[in-house]
């Protein structure tokens, strides 16, 4: 549901120009990648003039800096969005990507909020998959590491109007990941809810992968781990209605009052972003008889409600970075909520988390996955 775009750059106009063998960065060992900090050799950029009839033709060059004028749009307005998703090294050594056509689908719709080329998403895949296969030995052959790819698309004109860029630069970088993130010994996280501080509004943009969703979230995750919590809990409202948390989906597992045991997530009500792994699960878990699906409004007073009557069973967040974050405290104004997601004997998160690492590392084979 978004304008079709009127033109687009073409797999088929990809032109590349491989590193000198003394550009050739060397491989990190693994497992101390960290997340964003390596990146590979080779990258991809398609440049946007509207003067030169919009977008040119893609290229991929050694991996280098890049040069951009003071006055981009990019740099003073936050003109620019950018995608996260990964490729996975599978079990039969094949490398594939998971959904990305949904990545490309939120990247068109940041791109119309702002003002920036949209474009046709099944062409920019076709010039993410050269581009990994070109640097493939960068994509761990592990089951807990991947390749971070990182499609950015920055608004380049160089003057100071708040208008829609003549000119934009789409980069694809790649970055070697561990599946590590911070959390405690059991592996889930500590969360903190803020309610004087929010992510997002209606009307606003929470729903769509903008940078300046992110920059502004510093201090208030600052201020979580200060406290011992590992992430910020978003709320919204006088209800103080749960959104996010990070920036991961959030769901909770509850006994509901049919005495089901039941999956919730909140709606996508413009105030969430449309995760791909929020989808994947929402679709995998309703072909599931014993577990209820539903995406419904959270609010803390049920949480704790249902939590005091013990019907609460897990809480966790979803993302591409750490695929399922379970959650087992809560610190909200004064008060600790303990959430006994690691007690439970078969927990669905787990049983999620299972099931979509399945998929992504071909230990069963979906539609989900795309072999490059
Ligand atoms: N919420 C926010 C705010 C995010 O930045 C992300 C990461 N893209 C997610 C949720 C999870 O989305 P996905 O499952 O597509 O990674």
């Amino acid at each position: 549901p978004y304008r079709a775009p009127e033109t687009s750059f073409k797999h088929d106009d990809l032109q590349v120009t491989l590193a000198a063998p003394y550009q050739l960065q060397r491989k990190p060992d693994a497992p101390d990648l960290g997340f964003g900090k390596y990146f590979t050799d080779h990258m991809l950029k398609i440049q946007y003039h509207k003067q030169l009839g919009g977008w040119q033709k893609p290229e991929i060059t050694p991996f280098e800096p890049l040069s951009i004028h003071p006055a981009a749009k990019a740099l003073h307005y936050a003109i620019q969005l950018f995608e996260g998703l990964k490729a996975y090294r599978g079990v039969d050594d094949k490398i594939r990507l998971f959904r990305p056509d949904l990545n490309m689908r939120r990247m068109n719709l940041a791109a119309e909020r702002s003002g920036l080329p949209m474009f046709d998403g099944d062409e920019l895949i076709k010039c993410i998959k050269r581009l990994i296969q070109i640097d493939q030995e960068w994509v761990p052959h592990s089951e807990t590491s991947t390749l971070y790819i990182r499609p950015t698309l920055i608004g380049t004109e160089a003057t100071f109007g708040i208008m829609a860029p003549e000119s934009a630069l789409l980069f694809v970088i790649l970055s070697p990941v561990s599946a590590y993130y911070k959390a405690s010994d059991d592996g889930a996280v500590s969360i903190y809810a803020d309610p004087s501080v929010v992510r997002a509004f209606p009307g606003g943009v929470g729903n769509r992968k903008v940078g300046s969703n992110y920059g502004p979230t510093i201090d208030a995750t600052a201020r979580a781990a200060q406290m011992g919590h590992h992430q910020v809990l978003w709320l919204f409202g006088p209800n103080h209605e749960l959104t996010e948390v990070g920036a991961m989906n959030i769901f909770m597992v509850y006994i509901n009052e049919h005495g089901e045991k039941q999956l919730s997530t909140p709606p996508l009500n413009g105030l969430i972003l449309p995760g791909v792994t929020r989808q994947s699960i929402l679709e995998l878990a309703s072909e599931w008889d014993d577990l209820t699906v539903k995406e419904e409004v959270i609010t803390m007073d049920r949480v704790i409600e249902l939590n005091n009557s013990g019907r609460l069973l897990e809480m966790f967040g979803s993302g591409t970075a750490v695929v399922i974050s379970p959650i087992s405290r809560m610190g909200f104004i004064d008060q600790e909520i303990y959430i006994p997601t690691m007690k439970q004997t078969r927990p669905v998160f787990q049983r999620i988390k299972d099931t979509l690492l399945a998929i992504q590392y071909g230990h069963i084979e979906h539609p989900y996955s795309h072999v490059i």
